[in-house]
């Protein structure tokens, strides 16, 4: 830190992304990314055509991207917003709308804490229950506005629809951002209630169910004022937010071809999460009932920490979280079924004692 740097910012805790190594080859289960490359539609949307046109810029309003969204899910285009990665959707959310406040679960995605505090925004951390359970009864009539990851993470637990419904239906003066990151692995999305309830925002990616991670795709669907507060933002901040690159490959992981694709992977993915789970409680492990691309698992008689490690000493990356209440237990990402049989064995070897 340089003797320069603003004071505001001088207590800021950073995000930690999960690791990205590069010393060897490892079955990467740490970051919850897509076993499976773009859709084929992706990969021949960027020829050298294509690249020629960097020399211009990007298109600001994004509108080829934005109508091919709205098409996809069935709302107009001035109901899109499109980010660069949904952390960028999220970031300008907090700077609109958080300014009497925000709750969030103890245990839901880390950076949520973090534009908090960037901002100066007060935050009302609200504990899961026992069984990490969001209770949802703990967002009725808030005095805030609320983000909520459903499916959450590190969890993998999903709130009925009803629930998001009950939640946004009782704050109507406050913005309720539900984060979607991994809604294609069994939630139910609530962006048809951002038709009916115009302080609903729900952010989703590309990187979790589009294998495009890299490219840094996210987007936001809410009221039109609510999408025009987030171009406010973005147009005070970063205009050309997306590469055209991203802006073609965006587009066209929306196609028919491409859908078909994805679903066919999604549910690969869904088949190889069920039939991890029931290998790990068959070897003794707690395993939380996931909707999303990874699992939470506490293996036994073994500390978090120290499975995390010896994993990894077996070329296995997972993600392990030091806040106490987890300190057990493990985030898998949910790779090809090779991935989740060399995971299988590790764990035999690492439990035995
Ligand atoms: C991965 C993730 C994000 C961020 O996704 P990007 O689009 O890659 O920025 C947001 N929220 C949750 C809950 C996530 O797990």
């Amino acid at each position: 830190m340089s003797r320069f740097l603003a004071k505001k910012y001088k207590m800021l805790d950073a995000y930690v992304p999960g690791e990205q190594p590069r010393d060897k080859k490892y079955i990467k289960l740490n970051t919850n990314e897509f076993p499976y490359p773009p859709a084929p539609d992706v990969i021949a949307a960027v020829n050298a055509d294509v690249i020629s046109d960097l020399r211009l810029y990007s298109d600001p309003t994004a509108k080829a991207l934005k109508e091919a969204l709205a098409k996809y899910y069935g709302v107009g285009a001035e109901n899109v917003f499109v980010s660069n990665g949904s952390d960028e959707s999220l970031n300008f959310a907090f700077a609109c709308f958080f300014e009497d406040g925000v709750a969030f679960a103890d245990l839901t995605y880390g950076f949520y804490s973090v534009f908090a505090d960037l901002y100066g925004i007060d935050a009302k951390i609200i504990p899961l229950d026992k069984d990490f359970s969001i209770v949802p009864d703990d967002y009725i009539g808030l005095d805030r506005g609320a983000v909520i990851a459903n499916p959450n993470a590190p969890t993998g637990k999903a709130l009925p629809l009803s629930d998001i419904e009950r939640i946004v239906a009782s704050n109507p003066d406050r913005v309720i951002v539900v984060d979607e990151a991994y809604v294609d692995f069994g939630g139910e999305s609530a962006i048809p209630l951002t038709k009916k309830y115009d302080n609903l925002l729900v952010c989703m990616t590309y990187s979790k169910s589009r294998g495009m991670a890299g490219a840094r795709l996210g987007f936001a669907i809410g009221n039109a004022d609510l999408i025009a507060d987030l171009e406010l933002m973005k147009y005070s901040t970063n205009p050309y937010n997306l590469d055209s690159l991203a802006l073609r490959m965006g587009a066209a992981a929306l196609t028919d071809a491409s859908k078909a694709y994805y679903e066919e992977k999604v549910g690969e993915v869904i088949r190889v999460r069920e039939e991890t789970a029931k290998k790990l409680e068959v070897l003794g492990a707690e395993v939380l009932p996931s909707k999303a691309n990874f699992l939470f698992v506490k293996l036994p008689n073994i500390a978090g920490g120290v499975a995390y490690q010896k994993l990894r000493e077996r070329g296995i990356l997972v993600r392990h979280f030091s806040k106490a209440r987890i300190a057990d237990y493990l985030r898998v990402s949910i790779g090809t079924a090779d991935d989740m049989k060399a995971f299988i064995n590790a764990v035999k070897q690492i439990i035995e004692v």
